[in-house]
């Protein structure tokens, strides 16, 4: 690293230590030439990948976004605030071990889904009904049938009762 004092192309790290809670290096420099002693911080760059909306305009990843929607199909559920932020920090981290640079909205509404499967049932078929759009009454019927956890084939159906 160039000294920033005098431009000399020598510096030697005189020490070198982690902070921010081991998310960041620190290190103490001084420039061989001038002896002027400098600071640098290390960070990994968390680039999270940019979503591509269905119809196929992009915009940059939105945590609050995220979290925003979660908290609307988690609203008056018994979930704990540090459980949603477990699940909003899981998600964030799968997009970006994807490693792509762009990635489908449908994706994230996918993740966003199974967290609230494993949170809280209600608040999963709240969003997924809003979010995918149940095509017919019987995929959505489906959905809430395998939730129910309840063994035996379906109804015939058909039997309205008045
Ligand atoms: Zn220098």
């Amino acid at each position: 690293m160039h000294c920033p004092f005098c431009g000399a192309h020598d510096t030697r790290v005189t020490d070198s230590r982690l902070v921010a809670e081991g998310d960041q290096v620190r290190r103490r420099r001084q420039c061989s030439s001038c002896g002027e002693r400098f600071t640098t911080y290390e960070t990994a760059e968390l680039v999270m990948p940019r979503v591509v909306k269905a119809d196929g305009s992009r915009e940059a990843f939105s945590e609050p976004k995220l979290r925003a929607g979660m908290l609307r199909a988690l609203e008056k559920r018994p979930v704990s605030a540090e459980a949603i932020e477990a699940a909003v920090e899981r998600i964030r981290q799968q997009l970006r071990a994807r490693g792509e640079r762009e990635i489908q909205a449908r994706v994230i509404g996918e993740a966003v889904m199974q967290a609230l499967k494993g949170l809280d049932q209600v608040a999963f078929i709240r969003f997924a009904s809003v979010y995918r759009r149940f095509q017919d009454i019987d995929e959505f019927r489906a959905e809430i049938d395998r939730l129910s956890q309840e063994p035996g084939p379906a109804l015939g159906g058909g039997e309205d009762e008045r």
